[in-house]
């Protein structure tokens, strides 16, 4: 058992009010050891660090081509991180359940792997970087596959089409099911979140009329649409967020349930990709400076995975260019550093 330092009960009944200082504690009391494991007092001591460092940071803005997105409480900053053997570290607003966006992405692919194997879906999408923003339509045009990755938007309206179902409301559950069992409870979709962007998404529609064009979408493609725009409206909190990408960290299993919840075989396929794509068109800055795999969302989360020890998930909704948390980006990136994760360092695997 972890020994905790400092408890946020306060946590469990106010809702919105900034937890002071890291709650530490294993979540539903199972604990799998994993020999990668990362070492307890520095994870907490350099999430620390990094909450006070950029908690005063204004640079960027809040999404608003979803009118929901733009009036939500940009100072909200919330930073947890699950490990593998279940620990999980929290500081600041970690129960503010926030839009998943773009990162409902990442559960999906991995959906479409459990019901038609990698090669069928690689053949389908395709794990091209795009280079371009993540709603392009000249992206479709010109890449030989016209899907990209499944982690733009077009590539992601045809990984939801994908997925099978006697209608709409059958796909749409089977997707939030999933959803949930990675993050170890039920989540719910955000009804105003899924309002606002139905009412304005006409660009996604467009995106999934072009791949019609191309036969590269796998259902009715307004269908497929409106079951992603679900999905993007799915309210997750930043510990929620961080078990759902520890379940990555930690080969397919909920480290707090102890269910295999993603094959095995698939999650070489889903950090590949978010190594590729995560960031949209700055991914390669990301991979350059930081080094991890991670998926963002226009709502204000990214999530990043470190293989066998664990992720971290920030909450922060101002966004730079691209339509990445600017502040969950600098969280990341330090906490990354401090800690030596970096996936192409050498000294990520203890070598000097
Ligand atoms: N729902 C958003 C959209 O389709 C998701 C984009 C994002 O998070 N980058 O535009």
């Amino acid at each position: 058992m972890f020994k905790v330092g400092f408890r946020c009960g306060a946590l469990l009944i106010a809702v919105y009010l900034p937890c002071i200082g890291i709650c530490a504690a294993p979540a539903h009391g199972q604990a799998n050891k994993s020999p990668v494991a990362p070492n307890t007092a520095r994870v907490e001591a350099a999430v620390r660090e990094a909450y006070e460092k950029y908690r005063n940071d204004t640079n960027g803005k809040n999404a608003d081509y979803i009118p929901y997105l733009a009036q939500v409480d940009s100072k909200l900053f919330g930073v947890a991180v699950v490990t593998t053997d279940n620990q999980v570290f929290e500081i600041g607003d970690v129960k503010y359940s926030f839009s998943i966006q773009s990162i409902s992405k990442v559960y999906t692919l991995a959906l479409a792997m459990e019901e038609l194997g990698h090669d069928r879906v690689f053949e389908r999408i395709g794990s091209e970087p795009t280079g371009r923003a993540f709603n392009s339509v000249t992206a479709v045009v010109e890449m030989p596959t016209h899907t990209g990755n499944a982690f733009v938007n077009a590539g992601a309206i045809a990984t939801t089409s994908l997925i099978s179902g006697k209608n709409e409301d059958e796909k749409w559950n089977k997707i939030l099911d999933f959803y949930s069992k990675v993050a170890g409870e039920k989540l719910v979709l955000i009804d105003e979140v899924y309002k606002s962007e139905a009412a304005t998404n006409a660009g996604n529609k467009a995106l999934s009329m072009l791949l019609a064009k191309y036969e590269r979408i796998y259902a009715d493609p307004f269908e497929s649409v409106d079951i992603y725009t679900k999905q993007c409206s799915v309210g997750v909190n930043a510990t929620q967020l961080a078990r759902m990408g520890a379940v990555l960290a930690d080969n397919g299993k909920n480290p707090a349930t102890g269910e295999q919840v993603i094959k095995v075989e698939d999650v070489p396929f889903i950090l590949s990709t978010m190594t590729m794509a995560g960031l949209y068109d700055s991914s390669g800055a990301w991979a350059w400076h930081v080094g991890l795999p991670a998926k963002s969302g226009v709502g204000g989360g990214i999530v990043a995975i470190v293989p066998g020890k664990g992720a971290i998930a920030v909450f922060a909704p101002r966004l730079d260019d691209a339509g990445n948390s600017v502040k969950a980006q600098e969280v990341i990136e330090y906490v990354a550093d401090k800690l030596a994760f970096n996936l192409f360092s050498p000294s990520s695997v203890g070598l000097k």
